[in-house]
């Protein structure tokens, strides 16, 4: 591909870094198991910590780069590294950026694990001062900032409020202060926004979800500088591991290739429902950006090209196991976690949630998290109207 920059998102999914095999001419890429490479005759003056060239896969194999390529181009980086999941990439993020006496700004709406990493471990083990912060106010970010801020954090929708944050506030505040930011942008996926195009230091991107989008294969990206994402695969890449596996960063390849059709009809589809679920009488509260009613909605309607993504949460009038029952009804919905696969998944997050505290009154009775996958909407909803239902619950048209 000579300059993918005339192309549309679109067709850079298909082709950018798809190249035909050449060795073989097959026209799909190859996949390379190999866990090393043929050294050259001299491999004395070699640094073994060097991620350019092949030495060993650990340092960058064939079919990573192949989607590093990928992924970079669709987020509008300079340059990615693809690891073995999100979190392996937050955590090579925060490996490399932070250091002892570093103070990091995060969102009281996150990931379970960001939350795990910057409130309990890495403040207890390597002595990093964190805040937790209400990102979509931005005063509340202003007074959060001390002299020692190195990086706010945060994501926009947040999992699980789907809360909206103002990235290019946010940008603006924190490049006044020296302060980097970083953004996951895993729900919103970069056919929907590309936090880069703001001044964001660094995007992350669980492809686990969205762009692998078949729920059947675990990687993580992070996109940033050439430099920066040069330091990040030689400090924490090839130094702490977390590696993807050939074969997963060919099956996210493979299945990046139709993710802008997936993502418009998880776009479409996730609105449909979240329209019909807050008609519902038996329903206490649906938070979904792409509704009039949601707080973030006109910000959202800014920052997300094509529309909000494919995860709602709801909550239902009724006590703690009314929740349960609900999902013995499903016949379409999933029970489990994570989201973008083609199949809808639904997660009941009880009252008794450790992090509840952080999460708007509405949510306090517990919620579902929805993750709606690509089958007909119509089906969808029939599928929530029959299971309210079978419970004796109120539904409307
Ligand atoms: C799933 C998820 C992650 C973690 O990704 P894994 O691939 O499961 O490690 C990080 N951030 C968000 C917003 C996610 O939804």
């Amino acid at each position: 591909m000579k300059d993918p920059r005339s192309l549309s998102f679109t067709t850079r999914a298909i082709h950018v870094g798809s190249e035909a095999d050449p060795a073989t001419g097959a026209i799909e890429p190859a996949l390379y198991m190999a866990n090393s490479f043929l050294l050259p005759y001299d491999a004395s003056q070699m640094n073994w910590s060097a991620s350019e060239g092949n030495i060993y896969t650990r340092n960058g194999g064939v079919n990573q780069k192949m989607l590093e390529q990928k992924i970079a181009n669709l987020e509008g980086g300079e340059d990615c590294v693809a690891l073995a999941s999100g979190v392996a990439a937050l955590s090579a993020l925060f490996f490399t950026k932070l250091k002892k006496g570093d103070h990091v700004i995060f969102s009281t709406v996150t990931y379970i694990a960001t939350y795990r990493i910057f409130h309990e471990l890495w403040t207890e083990k390597w002595g990093i001062e964190t805040t937790i912060t209400d990102c979509t106010d931005i005063e509340e970010i202003r007074k959060a900032i001390r002299p020692n801020t190195k990086l706010i954090h945060f994501e926009t929708p947040g999992n699980p409020t789907l809360c909206i944050c103002d990235i290019a506030a946010i940008v603006k505040l924190a490049h006044a202060h020296g302060i980097l930011v970083s953004v996951d942008n895993t729900f919103s996926s970069p056919y929907n926004t590309r936090p880069l195009e703001y001044g964001v230091d660094f995007v992350v991107e669980s492809l686990t979800k969205y762009i692998n989008g078949h729920g059947d294969s675990m990687g993580g990206a992070v996109i940033g500088s050439h430099e920066d994402l040069e330091q990040i695969r030689y400090q924490a890449q090839v130094n702490i591991g977390g590696v993807i596996s050939p074969f997963n960063a060919w099956l996210i390849q493979r299945g990046c290739s139709t993710f802008p059709l997936r993502m418009q009809v998880h776009n479409d589809n996730a609105l449909a429902v979240a329209e019909w679920l807050e008609r519902q009488p038996c329903v206490s509260f649906v938070a979904y950006p792409g509704l009039k009613s949601h707080k973030g909605h006109e910000l959202a309607k800014k920052q997300m090209e094509h529309g909000f993504g494919g995860v709602l949460s709801f909550g239902l009038k009724g006590e703690h196991d009314l929740y349960n029952r609900v999902v013995t009804h499903l016949e379409i919905f999933t029970s489990a976690v994570s989201l973008g696969n083609a199949a809808s998944l639904i997660v009941f997050i009880g009252e008794d949630d450790e992090r509840m505290y952080l999460y708007p009154e509405e949510f306090h009775n517990g919620f579902y998290r929805v993750a709606i996958g690509i089958e007909d909407k119509n089906d969808l909803i029939r599928d929530l109207r029959q299971a309210f239902t079978a419970e004796g619950l109120e539904t409307a048209d």
